[in-house]
């Protein structure tokens, strides 16, 4: 059975409003876990796509959890560096410890081939946190990437056949401009994925 087929029963799903983590909602029928980062691309594009997907999917229990500021500034200055490292492994920690408050045994990641640039978003790194936070509060949670051995087209051809609502989702990653910027990795990888699944973005 291939990975992504496994059923994970009771699960929390991180929650961004992006095509991966709605289809791990539809197909898994997990509870989201929607993070507040207070940053603005949260408020301006994030947030109104989250709005809209619950709705639409009719989706009515979720946690909401507001992080600190999470973009790496320097005192002083209002020009914004990046994230701050270590920024998945927050999330990963913060969905572990709501399915141990919760009794879930699962959390899905949507990780996916297109993240594994990013260390903390790596499958061993995962599950060394993993076993970390289990080691710490004796808890038997277990983190699962189902989609980390697929490429967006391929997310984005599975996520046709259970009618995923694309024109509802968000991808794009620019915190100055308040709508698709077209330029930034997170366009430019939604761009080529539905270019190579052969499937219009709506
Ligand atoms: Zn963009």
């Amino acid at each position: 059975m291939r990975k992504e087929e496994r059923d994970y029963g009771d699960s929390i799903i991180p929650f961004s409003g992006g095509i991966d983590s709605t289809y791990l909602l539809m197909k898994y029928k997990g509870i989201p876990l929607v993070i507040n980062d207070e940053s603005k691309m949260f408020r301006q594009k994030e947030l109104p796509a989250i709005r809209s997907i619950l709705a639409k999917l009719d989706i009515r229990k979720g946690y909401f959890v507001r992080f600190p500021e999470t973009d790496f500034l320097e005192i002083g200055s209002n020009s914004v560096v990046g994230l701050i490292p270590g920024y998945k492994m927050l999330i990963q920690l913060t969905a572990m410890a709501y399915a141990q408050k919760l009794g879930k045994k699962y959390v899905l990641l949507g990780n996916s081939k297109q993240n594994t640039e990013f260390k903390d978003e790596q499958y061993k790194n995962v599950k060394k946190l993993e076993a970390l936070y289990n080691t710490v509060y004796g808890t038997d949670i277990k983190v699962e990437c189902p989609l980390q051995e697929l490429e967006k087209y391929e997310i984005i051809k599975m996520a046709k056949k259970i009618k995923l609502p694309f024109g509802l989702t968000q991808s794009c990653c620019n915190q100055f401009t308040s709508i698709d910027c077209g330029i930034c990795s997170g366009c430019i990888k939604r761009k080529e994925g539905f270019k190579l699944a052969k499937i219009n973005d709506i």
